[in-house]
């Protein structure tokens, strides 16, 4: 039983939930969560009013940067964070996708993504950008963010894991007590990185076991103790807004089901069954905290976050895309 769960733990943290999962939810008696939230933050959000403008036009282009498992699109159709360029561009906001390595270290990952940023910044002549990652994709930020912080205006992570996932040392020990065996998770894991590699015409080597053991706790305080920017200084707390001429933000979710609709619910509320804080399925609250933290609370889950899968996200809640799209106002507005 413990180790079936694992394998769903394991499928929802690939984001490859099988649709099979629908009638598994629907089975378990799960319903979708429909709270009607607001802030004074979310007023400015947009609800379906009509675009303005500029009003993302930000100074330095908005660069998004993918989590484990993640793919710029897959047959050019489904973009990993669904929507949400269109959203900022409708808007004035020069959005780039960037696209590293899907099972891979921090650091390797941050190497990826620091050779596209150097891109960017010569194609598009501004000297830096504003770094946005999502899920492992915030340890790539905060990477090139203490290489290069000349290239970088701000650094934004969105469900990021910057304590460790603990769905990660759940699979650690795991394969250390034998349940399942470390081959296992890292041919899983390899096969579904190469076949988003081939599909998204990026062949770079895979290494699931780096990308897992960097998401571990004692993963994660080894990466935080070389690269401590922007980090809390207690257990709970929010990090620095700014430091080194950058600013610091963060935003998580923590409702594990939002949608009966998404196939991916049911295997994120499995998973959310490993923490013992408040979640989003995959990543803890505490441990989403960053910079500035400016909502750790959305109703939304790990995949909500990127407007995924395929939109199903809470329906009277605030939709991603506007977070997204107030965020790039709130960059606008603070010259960046
Ligand atoms: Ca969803």
């Amino acid at each position: 039983m413990r180790t079936d769960q694992s394998t769903r733990c394991l499928m929802s943290r690939f984001a490859h939930a099988a649709a099979g999962i629908c009638l598994f939810a629907a089975l378990a008696g799960c319903t979708a969560t429909a709270t009607q939230e607001s802030s004074a933050e979310d007023e400015g959000e947009s609800r379906g009013e009509a675009l303005t403008a500029g009003y993302t036009k930000t100074k330095y282009p908005v660069v998004l940067c993918h989590g484990m498992a993640g793919f710029d699109s897959l047959f050019g159709v489904v973009d990993y964070f669904n929507g949400i360029a269109e959203t900022l561009q409708a808007e004035g906001a020069d959005v780039h996708v960037t696209h590293v390595p899907a099972f891979a270290s921090s650091e390797q990952r941050g190497e990826a993504l620091l050779a596209q940023i150097e891109d960017i910044v010569a194609k598009t002549g501004k000297a830096k950008v504003n770094l946005i990652g999502h899920s492992h994709g915030g340890f790539d930020v905060r990477y090139v963010a203490a290489v290069r912080p000349d290239l970088v205006a701000s650094v934004t992570t969105i469900g990021t894991p910057h304590k460790g996932a603990e769905l990660a040392d759940f699979l650690r020990s795991n394969i250390q007590n034998g349940s399942f065996t470390e081959k296992v998770v890292s041919k899983l894991a390899n096969s579904l990185g190469t076949l988003e590699g081939l599909l998204s015409g990026d062949l770079s080597p895979q290494d699931s076991l780096a990308g897992l053991d960097s998401l571990t706790a004692a993963g994660a305080g080894a990466f935080n103790a070389k690269y401590p920017l922007g980090l809390p200084g207690t257990a709970c707390g929010e990090g620095p807004e700014s430091d080194g001429g950058m600013r610091f933000y963060s935003w998580s979710g923590t409702t594990p089901l939002t949608n009966v609709l998404d196939p991916g619910d049911a295997a994120l509320w499995v998973s959310s069954q490993v923490y013992k804080e408040a979640n989003d399925g995959l990543v803890g609250r505490c441990s989403s905290h960053f910079g500035k933290v400016l909502r750790d609370d959305y109703t939304m889950n790990h995949l909500d976050e990127v407007n995924q899968v395929l939109g199903f996200v809470a329906v009277f809640a605030t939709n991603p895309k506007s977070v997204f799209r107030a965020h790039a106002n709130r960059l606008k507005n603070a010259g960046l």
